[in-house]
């Protein structure tokens, strides 16, 4: 149960629903988009956050489509992990996301919340990131779509009242080679289905280009993809071990420590992800 009173609302259409968010705002009002929910109400029930009003965003067509057009792949930001997993539009994103949480909770959880989470691990991005896509965001001055190197860096730095509609993927990075690892406290290594856990390590790459291009959650306090690490690890002639080693000095902020793991533990995992993502994708 949340333990205040605030105002619901749930939009049919993206300018209804920035309209209302920018008139909420007007009003002295503190708004939030409510994608699955999740997050919102269980901060909310540890009185992390007091919303004046929600704007539930999946009744939105736009939001909840998945569509192929111009060589790309558009990816309604309301839709949740598991319509993305069944649908198998691209695998990377479905693995990326398939293990975020349980089936249940996948089955509430929205592209758009895990990318805008104030938990820092956001899983998905680790996807969009490798394949450099594209976010669709709408605020009342319209409509604006921008790569994601440019908008994420570390989180996902929207504006106040701007609504991400959703991604655009392009279509040569739908069935590009990849690989992605998730290891948790449980001792959990791969892609597992149903296990809840945050991430001490977990990892997507892509070859595209005839290049690597990887991503990190869990390692930092921030997912990240790093363009210093990928040149380390498309170096040629360089011993795996020692594009291992360089790759680890080169990473963007100190190895986090924390309760799901040591920072030693966590760099022990790490290299052993790098090793496999260079023994299959180099
Ligand atoms: C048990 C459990 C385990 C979890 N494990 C993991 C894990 O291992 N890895 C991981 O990455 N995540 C994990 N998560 C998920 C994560 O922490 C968030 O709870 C989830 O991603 C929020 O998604 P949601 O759709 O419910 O968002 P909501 O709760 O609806 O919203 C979250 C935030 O995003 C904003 N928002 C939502 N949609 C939009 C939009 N379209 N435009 C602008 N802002 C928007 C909201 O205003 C809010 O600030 C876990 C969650 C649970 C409950």
């Amino acid at each position: 149960m949340i333990p205040f009173d605030f105002e619901y609302y749930r939009p049919e259409t993206a300018t209804e629903a920035v309209t209302l968010y920018t008139d909420l705002a007007g009003r002295g009002k503190n708004a939030r988009y409510f994608g699955g929910g999740t997050e919102i109400i269980s901060f909310c029930r540890l009185y992390q956050l007091y919303p004046h009003a929600v704007i539930d965003i999946k009744g939105i067509p736009e939001l909840n489509t998945f569509e192929q057009k111009n060589g790309k792949l558009f990816i309604g930001a309301a839709k949740t992990l598991s319509q993305i997993q069944e649908s198998n539009l691209f695998p990377l994103l479905n693995y990326c996301g398939g293990r975020v949480a349980d089936h249940t909770i996948r089955n509430k959880i929205t592209l758009g919340g895990n990318l805008c989470a104030m938990i820092p691990y956001r899983e998905t991005s680790l996807a969009l990131l490798v394949s450099e896509a594209e976010l669709v965001i709408q605020n009342r001055k319209g409509k604006k779509i921008l790569p994601i190197s440019e908008i994420f860096h570390e989180s996902l730095r929207l504006e106040d009242g701007d609504l991400l509609m959703g991604v655009h993927i392009r279509e040569e990075c739908l069935g590009a080679p990849f690989v992605c690892l998730k290891k948790t406290s449980d001792g959990n290594v791969g892609y597992p289905q149903d296990r809840v856990g945050y991430p001490v390590v977990s990892v997507a790459a892509m070859r595209a280009d005839n290049k690597i291009q990887a991503a990190f959650s869990g390692v930092c306090i921030f997912p990240f993809r790093s363009r210093t690490v990928e040149e380390v690890f498309n170096k040629s002639n360089l011993p795996r071990e020692e594009k291992i080693r360089q790759a680890v000095e080169v990473i963007p902020a100190a190895i986090h420590d924390d309760m799901i793991s040591s920072a030693g533990y966590r760099e022990f995992v790490l290299k052993s992800m790098m090793a496999e993502i260079l023994e299959r994708l180099e």
